[in-house]
């Protein structure tokens, strides 16, 4: 490989990996007699797939010049310290079909600065992924990044030719996106976004009648949220992912915690801040039982909260914050509710429900069920296990969770007052199938 080709690889793989809106998308796209590669379930990406697999791709930008200038990112114009490069359209084909044929790439992630303006960089990414496909046979996995404001006419080529598609809304806030990145505003972000929702949506339709109907970024389409550059709370973060589920149709939502780069004042200082590694994890939480478990926004996240509960995850928190719903009767309860039982997954719920038709199910059995018995011991009740301390105490199971068995937790008292019972709300939340 030509070292000019080398130089701009190892600039433009660098610039790309604070994008987090890549991981598999789990497309399929079969192989044909005259061209070279599949995408199969597992996706591709240097990334995990939802079933936990590490799968690798070629994830690079195809060009760091940007026009633009926003805060939060490495190749904003005003950022001097970093070296300008480009590939051209042949270079990123010939480096994505080399690592394919060498087996170290699955498919492509291809992103880019806005070097000219969106229709001028969008057409390039669309000319790689064409050159690809027609030109190579090429069949693996392709992960476009849609630029904002790009035109309909070309994301209707690149949801053609890609298997996924995102738009990154970056900020979580459009007050906030002013705030960092002056030339976008969300109509830039949603506009492309709503365009390839319908092409999504029609394609299916279409394939639905005729399986011979071209696919349109089968994958679905993705975006990532920055978190931290801007002062949005959790509670604001989850509404808006919220809605990109219902409205646009996402098939993930990303979460990336802000790196500070510095030599910018409009986001937090690197001297000072750490990137927001925990509040991360637990958004990616809330955003699993949004999209898994059949909870709502405000049951995950109530109005008007700030944060996530930082010491216990958001299904704990929930049970915290309706003690009265608990502990739920492993014998009888609808596999709904056991999904709702913190250290209860999906799986161990469906576990549950088929060994309870051979017989009554025992605080034994559930350890073989891969029930987490730390934190659903206070929160199940089977015959030979009955916990009452959720309803008489629900800090103290919080202490007993957060701090390990008996940390901070207040002995009970045989001679104590009669528990306090909090009253049932009008509306209990009732979950939803999942
Ligand atoms: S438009 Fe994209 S590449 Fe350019 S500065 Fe903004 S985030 Fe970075």
């Amino acid at each position: 490989m030509r070292r000019q080709v080398i130089e701009k690889l190892e600039i433009l793989a660098d610039a790309a990996k604070y994008d987090a809106s890549c991981a598999s998308s789990g497309g399929k796209r079969e192989n044909s007699p005259t061209g070279i590669g599949n995408s199969t379930g597992a996706g591709i990406c240097h990334s995990y797939t939802e079933d936990g697999r590490c799968v690798s791709l070629l994830k690079v930008l195809f060009s760091n010049v940007c026009i633009y200038d926003c805060a939060y990112c490495v190749s904003r114009r005003s950022n001097e310290e970093v070296t300008r490069v480009a590939f051209t359209v042949d270079e990123v084909v010939e480096l994505t079909m080399g690592f394919y044929k060498r087996n170290y790439i699955e498919g492509l992630f291809l992103s880019s600065g806005i070097f000219k303006d969106a229709d001028t960089t969008t057409e390039k990414l669309v000319a790689v992924a064409r050159s690809l496909r027609q030109d190579h046979g090429f069949n693996g996995y392709i992960h476009l990044k849609v630029i904002p404001g790009a035109s309909p006419e070309l994301l209707t080529e690149a949801g053609r030719l890609a298997d996924r598609l995102s738009v990154n809304v970056e900020i979580p806030s459009e007050a906030g996106l002013k705030q960092v990145a002056p030339e976008k505003d969300y109509d830039q972000v949603f506009g492309p976004m709503g365009h390839v929702r319908d092409g999504i949506t029609e394609a299916k339709e279409e394939r639905k009648k005729d399986r011979r109907a071209p696919r349109f970024a089968a994958g679905g389409q993705s975006t990532q949220l920055v978190i931290g550059a801007t002062p949005e709370t959790d509670r604001q973060i989850l509404e808006l992912s919220d809605g990109l589920y219902s409205e646009q149709k996402l098939r993930r939502v990303y979460y990336s915690g802000f790196v500070p780069l510095g030599g910018d004042d409009r986001v937090p200082d690197p001297e000072t801040y750490r990137a927001p590694l925990h509040r991360e994890h637990r958004l990616y939480q809330a955003d699993w039982l949004l999209r898994k478990y059949g909870f709502d926004l405000d049951e995950v996240a109530p109005p008007g909260s700030g944060n996530l509960d930082a010491e216990v995850d958001p299904k704990t928190s929930y049970a915290l914050r309706f003690p009265y719903l608990f502990p739920v009767d492993v014998n009888t309860a609808p596999v709904e509710w056991l999904q709702r039982v913190p250290g209860l997954g999906i799986r161990s719920a469906k576990r549950i429900v088929a060994a309870r038709r051979r017989g009554v199910v025992r605080w034994d059995d559930l350890r073989t069920m891969g029930v987490v018995l730390k934190r659903a011991q206070f929160f199940l009740t089977t015959p030979d296990h009955r916990p009452q301390l959720i309803d008489r105490d629900p800090n103290a199971v919080r202490q007993r969770i957060v701090g390990g068995r008996g940390d901070g937790a207040p002995q009970l008292s045989l001679f104590a007052p009669a528990p306090v019972r909090l009253a049932a709300p009008a509306s209990a939340p009732l979950p939803k199938a999942a």
